[in-house]
């Protein structure tokens, strides 16, 4: 029984966070932490970025959960905090070395899901300013960038 709420809570987490990550973005990113999130919007090659350290505080968090529930006997924290990690593992994959290539890994790795995913980030990108931005969420991309992908194929 309990590991029916285990995965519940591993999953639950994962998914949750694509809303975080969303509602972060939107509201807070490009809101009153602009100025910590702006260097990611400015063209150029940056290894590191202010913008990283909205990673660093999800990362405590999901270390927080983690450590509780290990000192709780592995309890249902422990399932919350590593499907944090896995999320932001995700989405460091995919949003810092898939898409922005900020290390020369995966570059052939190609498929339906990734390209309208990256086409739905770059187009988060053109916009350089605070204000009117698009297609904040990550994992999930609006099914119309899927159409984006045929288009693309056929030229
Ligand atoms: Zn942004
Ligand atoms: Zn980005």
């Amino acid at each position: 029984m309990n590991w029916i709420v285990y995965t519940f809570c591993f999953i639950g987490a994962f998914a949750f966070m694509e809303f975080v990550a969303w509602f972060t973005h939107k509201y807070i990113m490009h809101g009153f932490l602009w100025n910590l999130h702006k260097d990611h919007h400015e063209p150029g090659y940056h290894l590191f970025e202010k913008n990283d350290w909205f990673g660093v505080f999800f990362a405590l968090i999901s270390m927080a959960f983690t450590m509780t529930g290990v000192a709780h006997g592995f309890d249902w924290k422990f399932f919350i905090g590593i499907g944090i990690a896995a999320y932001g593992a995700a989405y460091f994959f995919v949003h810092d070395i898939y898409v922005h290539r900020r290390v020369k890994w995966f570059s052939k790795v190609d498929n339906r899901y990734l390209r309208a995913l990256r086409i739905a980030h770059k187009i988060h990108h053109k916009k350089m300013g605070k204000e009117h931005g698009e297609s904040f969420g990550f994992l999930l991309p609006h099914p119309k960038y899927f159409k984006k992908t045929e288009q693309q194929q056929r030229g």
